[in-house]
């Protein structure tokens, strides 16, 4: 029997802050920064907008334009619709189990609102929003959407044959994840029902985290429960999974990117000079255009 990966910590969901009117989320990553801006790297941000009720609206809740230069946005919807609209000419719908991957880049405009038919019923709502680093080398790569329907994540079917891994990025066994990334990266969400269970093994390199997003588990024998972020320690071991009753998790595993980063409002970026020139290459009409 090999040894369990240990569990470095146990993280309770911060505060909540609003993004715009339409996310109401708690900030994982970085957080108030006690874990380090680079603990997680690639993922630098991590907004998470439990579970909440919206009441209709007719005028759709959101963010509106903004910039982006030097990541990729990834939005994991679990309830609820969201619409996107890009400089780049990009616009989406991610509803219920997709996923929306957005590589900025060199940089883009754009604005994140409730689906408009949606925001009209209103409804239960469940997000999260990831920022990926993206290496030097690709930071000023050409921007590119990724739309990630559920049906065209790999599943991999557990031993209850009731519960499933579904593959986002990366692999897991058998079931291969449509995302492309510009480092390694696994991205799965495990659905599972009371009682199923699996194991999971990432080199320890890898920054490793799981966010419960509904449910009660135990992870390597710990319990863990809805909105808890439970972050691995970088050590080599399995990681046990094991559903109390129904759940799901969403697991992410990255290569670090072992270089330094200056973050400053929507930019990431390695140094304070290239911020610098974001900001001017925004403020001179460089992201491109969108109407709010
Ligand atoms: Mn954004």
């Amino acid at each position: 029997m090999s040894s369990l990966r240990p569990i470095e910590k146990i993280i309770a969901p911060p505060p909540i802050h609003w993004v715009g009117d339409g996310f109401k989320v708690h900030n994982f990553l970085p957080g108030d920064g006690s874990l380090g801006l680079q603990r997680m790297s690639p993922f630098f941000l991590m907004d998470y907008n439990a579970k909440t009720f919206f009441t209709p609206s007719a005028s759709p809740r959101g963010v509106g334009v903004h910039p982006h230069r030097g990541f990729e946005t990834v939005t994991i919807a679990y309830q609820g619709k969201v619409a996107h609209h890009d400089s780049a000419g990009y616009h989406g719908v991610i509803g219920q189990g997709d996923v929306q991957w957005m590589t900025a880049a060199s940089g883009i405009l754009h604005k994140e609102y409730h689906e408009k038919e949606w925001s009209k019923i209103g409804g239960w709502f469940q997000m999260v929003q990831l920022w990926v680093n993206l290496p030097a080398k690709h930071k000023m790569s050409t921007p590119k959407y990724q739309p990630i329907l559920n049906e065209q994540m790999g599943k991999h079917e557990l031993d209850d044959q009731k519960s499933y891994v579904e593959v986002i990025a990366g692999k897991y066994k058998s079931a291969i994840g449509p995302a492309s990334t510009f480092t390694p990266i696994e991205m799965y969400n495990a659905k599972l029902k009371a009682g199923g269970e699996a194991f999971f093994n990432f080199p320890k390199n890898f920054n490793t985290a799981f966010l419960i997003i509904e449910g009660k588990v135990e992870i390597n024998g710990t319990s863990a429960t809805t909105d808890q972020l439970v972050l691995f320690s970088n050590e080599d071991g399995d990681i046990h999974l094991k559903a109390i009753d129904n759940a799901a998790v969403l697991m992410l595993s990255g290569e670090p990117i072992d270089e330094p980063i200056f973050p400053y409002g929507p930019f990431l970026m390695n140094t304070k000079q290239e911020v610098i020139e974001a900001y001017n290459d925004y403020e001179n009409g460089k992201f491109g255009h969108l109407e709010d």
